[in-house]
């Protein structure tokens, strides 16, 4: 079976108030994924974060500093966000990856497209309510995602499919055909537990299995699992030994019933159970070469 390539999602929009180990600053962040690939983590997916109040940012230096400080330390696969619901429209959403890839210092390597339109908004069961104002969705039309694909194609980076349900996976395929997408396509399973219910399947190796079953006959694309919302071992151990690859990261979960681990610790604990389970960990350059990145 192909090495097992692990991600580490180290922060998303999470506040230390619900996670500790949550980092905020490019050299938190950068600190922290370095010492992920030291444990066995071949690519970080980040989220720019205000240094000092973690409020979500745009700020394309934020972005470009994090990936500098990494490039100085390993060749680990770098997967800035966009910017998702933040920003209006593809080229505000693009803008800060397309400065980046001026400089080789700052390219990154990859970037999420999300294959779906969908409520935003967390439930809370206790109130039986939902959070936020209730009317807040995340807007990806078509042309939307063909710009975001194309554009990042033309400046050599990488667009990575996001699928959060079956709709995303038949709208992948699309994609293949239209051209947008290449295979072996890199592309990532997202099951969201029960308070972001809105948003795809749930949590559950079922959740996971319901997006499997409609990769189309033949497709060569190489799947990453993660879960946001709940403990991702389960899933992620599915995804294991069906030959799938795995992301992880505290802010999606903050494992309190682990002790509040770091962002290093939940990949230990994955390389842990890869060896347990008798797939071999890939490291970052060998991520690279599977994945045709160079
Ligand atoms: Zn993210």
């Amino acid at each position: 079976m192909e090495k097992l390539i692990i991600q580490v999602r180290v922060n998303e929009g999470t506040m230390r108030e619900v996670s500790p180990n949550v980092p905020y600053s490019p050299a938190e962040i950068a600190d922290q994924s370095i010492e992920c690939w030291r444990q066995g983590a071949s690519i970080v997916h980040y989220h720019a974060r205000d240094p000092e109040t973690g409020a979500k940012s745009a700020d394309t230096e934020l972005y470009a500093d994090t990936v500098r400080r990494i490039k100085k330390e390993c060749d680990l696969i770098t997967f800035p966000t966009l910017g998702a619901a933040m920003l209006p429209t593809p080229a505000e959403r693009l803008a800060h990856i397309v400065e980046m890839a001026k400089d080789p210092a700052t390219k990154p390597d990859c970037i999420p497209v999300d294959m779906l339109t969908t409520n935003l908004g967390s439930y809370d069961a206790n109130s039986k309510q939902f959070t936020g104002s209730g009317d807040q969705i995340y807007l990806n039309t078509p042309n939307i995602l063909r710009q975001l694909c194309e554009e990042s194609r033309a400046v050599g980076v990488k667009p990575v499919s996001m699928m959060w349900n079956v709709a995303g996976v038949r709208l992948t395929e699309a994609f293949v055909e239209m051209g947008l997408y290449d295979e072996p396509l890199l592309c990532e399973l997202s099951l969201f537990g029960d308070h972001f219910r809105g948003y795809g399947h749930p949590g559950t190796i079922k959740g996971l299995y319901a997006s499997l079953d409609f990769f189309p006959p033949g497709a060569n694309w190489i799947w990453m699992a993660n879960l946001v919302g709940g403990n991702a071992f389960p899933v992620l151990a599915a995804a294991i030994a069906l030959g799938g690859h795995v992301a992880i990261g505290v802010a999606d979960h903050a494992y309190p019933e682990l002790g509040n681990p770091t962002n290093a610790q939940l990949v230990g604990y994955v390389v842990e159970m890869a060896r347990y389970m008798g797939r071999e960990v890939a490291t970052a350059t060998e991520a690279r070469e599977i994945l045709g990145l160079t």
